[in-house]
């Protein structure tokens, strides 16, 4: 039984076992949460970020996918990086970004991670409505099959916020 909790606050001040990244394809840093991350993690996050880049994906982490690197001087042991779907009016991309839960979901699982917290992937620089991007947020982890104990939604500001304990109910 996976719980779900919400606060409001910074992810990277988060004691979790892994803390998930809105990251883009590249892996190598951009603003909003995931400058953040590489902030305060240090340089370790992205000279796994660049071996992962050199071994395995050579033109970038696709949308919808998502890796593990070390968490650096974060509390966190890991950060798992995904890539959101920058959102359209046109396409409809939601299982793009329900994808980015439940592989974020699956890595967390196959590196033993119990406590993971989740920003609102996608809904700042790519864009998605933000009670569009809870609901597709709690939806999936809450239909997702997992060994996780507490999936932590961390919000940046009270917008955020209530959109997903709307969500939560
Ligand atoms: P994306 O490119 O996937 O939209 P962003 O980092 O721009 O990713 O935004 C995703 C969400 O993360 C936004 O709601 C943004 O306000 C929020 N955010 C930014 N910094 C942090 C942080 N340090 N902790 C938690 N959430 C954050």
């Amino acid at each position: 039984m996976t719980t779900i909790t919400l606060v409001q606050g910074d992810i990277t001040q988060q004691s979790v076992d892994a803390i998930v990244n809105a990251a883009n394809s590249s892996l190598l840093g951009g603003g909003g949460v995931d400058g953040a991350i590489h902030r305060r993690g240090g340089p370790a996050i992205l000279e796994d970020c660049r071996r992962l880049r050199a071994s395995h994906y050579g033109k970038g982490l696709p949308t919808g996918q998502a890796v593990a690197t070390t968490a650096g001087a974060l509390d966190a042991r890991w950060v798992i990086h995904t890539v959101g779907p920058v959102h359209s009016q046109s396409l409809d991309r939601s299982a793009l970004l329900a994808s980015c839960y439940r592989e974020s979901l699956r890595v967390a699982d196959e590196l033993g991670a119990r406590t993971v917290a989740f920003p609102a992937v996608s809904a700042g620089i790519y864009g998605w409505p933000m009670d569009d991007a809870a609901r597709i947020a709690v939806e999936t982890v809450r239909s997702t099959e997992t060994a996780v104990e507490e999936v932590r939604f961390v919000l940046f500001d009270e917008r955020a916020y209530e959109a997903f304990a709307s969500q939560v109910g």
